[in-house]
């Protein structure tokens, strides 16, 4: 009798972890890009590839943290007010040509940089002057609002290494060390495919039997938020012949080639062949719902090769396995240090049964309770193919391999949508 095959296993063929597809990945997969000098505005969202070393101090002088009156700490006295004459004033971006005498106050404000052997600094709204002459309360600490040279960044320091994808705050700091432009590595060049004979490109009237494109959109999008430079290479029919010929054109002109569709074990499922013909799959199908049917592979035409990632054609699939392989190759081929996103820890809202020996991804609205805390709430309906359910979902809860039951209360794994598709 024909032994059916069950979730996990496909005749003797075990289906593989995510984490070994990860380790897969991280083995089979080297970073291609080439290295560019851009300047800092254009850098954000980047991958550094140089490690940036400042030449100087930041803040470059001891100086200011406030508005107010620079001091000698020893001139105070502890136990009442001191009254000190103002002997001079220091405002920020002027050269300090001050020569200030023991028992005197300067006149400070943000930013300037403290008068020679002054130590100290009294807020403004702590004091009173008047005719020249300050009235100081007792009680201020010794170099209380004094910003010491190089307490942000000292000179000879590594303020930013090789591999950070390059946020706002990072941009700021280079600037901050004077650099203009920052050496970055090329952006990954992708090919983004839909197959399938029923796919239709959205916008004219829908022909019986067909569905419109969304992968495609989906794909594309998240490529170019991580920063790919893609090309959209339309739908391919479900045909060998063609499927392998647009393959193999694409590899010779891009880093890395993704589709959707025709990933599975159908007859009309082509793409997974065609790859392997023309190169190799590394992985195919992992034990995880949904997205079981996606693959990682290198198309090789000539002696250029290609990375290659089939999603599933399933519109939810497709986006949580981007999330979970395509992602971290893009990252890895881009030349990024870290492909893991942050994954948080949150109490589950929800029961939920689930079958052994797969990780299953849950889509969830974080909601925050009367007690403040936020809880992961099952959202929307959870098939494959129902796209509409990302739609308004925060993230999604990974439920592991060896979890049959979660019951509502214990905390779960949540992998939110802004840390991998933002
Ligand atoms: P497949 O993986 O080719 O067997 O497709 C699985 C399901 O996903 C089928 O119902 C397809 O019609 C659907 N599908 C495949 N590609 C797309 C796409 N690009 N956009 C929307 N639905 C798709
Ligand atoms: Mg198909």
């Amino acid at each position: 009798m024909a032994q059916l095959s069950d979730d996990c296993f496909a005749g003797a063929e075990r289906l593989i972890t995510t984490s070994e597809a990860l380790d897969i990945l991280a083995a089979r997969i080297s970073p291609v890009a080439d290295e560019e000098s851009v300047p800092l505005r254009e850098a954000i969202g980047r991958i550094l590839a140089e490690d940036v070393t400042s030449s100087v101090n930041v803040p470059p002088h001891d100086n200011s943290a406030v508005d107010g009156y620079a001091v000698f700490f020893d001139d105070l006295a502890d136990d009442g007010p001191s009254a000190l004459p103002v002997a001079g004033r220091a405002a920020a971006g002027q050269p300090i040509e001050l020569n200030v005498r023991r028992g005197e106050a300067v006149r400070i404000f943000t930013g300037a940089p403290m008068p020679e052997g002054l130590d100290t600094v009294l807020m403004q709204e702590d004091c009173a002057e008047e005719d020249s002459r300050v009235t100081i309360p007792p009680g201020i600490k010794r170099g209380a609002n004094r910003r010491a040279a190089g307490e942000d960044v000292t000179a000879g320091q590594v303020v930013l290494t090789r591999g950070t994808r390059l946020r706002p705050q990072e941009i700021g700091l280079a600037a901050a060390v004077g650099r203009t432009a920052l050496k970055v590595y090329q952006r990954v060049s992708a090919a983004v495919f839909s197959t399938g004979d029923e796919v239709e490109e959205p916008g004219g009237e829908l022909p019986p039997g067909k569905i419109y494109d969304s992968n495609r959109f989906t794909i594309i999008t998240a490529l170019e938020r991580l920063g790919c430079a893609v090309d959209d290479l339309g739908i391919l029919p479900d045909r060998p012949e063609e499927i392998a010929s647009a393959i193999r054109a694409a590899a010779e002109t891009h880093d890395v080639l993704l589709t959707s569709g025709g990933m599975s074990v159908g007859e009309e499922d082509h793409v997974g062949q065609a790859v392997s013909a023309n190169g190799a799959l590394h992985f195919w199908r992992l034990a995880i719902k949904p997205g079981r049917p996606v693959s990682l592979g290198q198309i090789q035409v000539g002696d250029r090769s290609a990375a290659f990632v089939g999603l599933p054609g399933n519109p939810a699939a497709a986006i949580v396995t981007f999330v979970l392989i395509g992602r971290p190759l893009i990252l890895r081929l881009g030349g990024a240090a870290e492909i893991a996103p942050i994954v948080y820890r949150v109490p589950a809202d929800f029961d939920y049964r689930k079958k052994k020996d797969r990780r299953e991804f849950v889509r969830a609205r974080l909601e925050v309770g009367l007690d403040g805390i936020r809880r992961a709430k099952k959202h929307g309906a959870s098939g494959a193919g129902i796209l509409s359910s990302l739609v308004g979902a925060d993230g999604l809860v990974a439920l592991p391999e060896d979890m049959t039951q979660l019951d509502a209360g214990s905390l779960v794994e949540f992998l939110p949508f802004s840390e991998v598709l933002a």
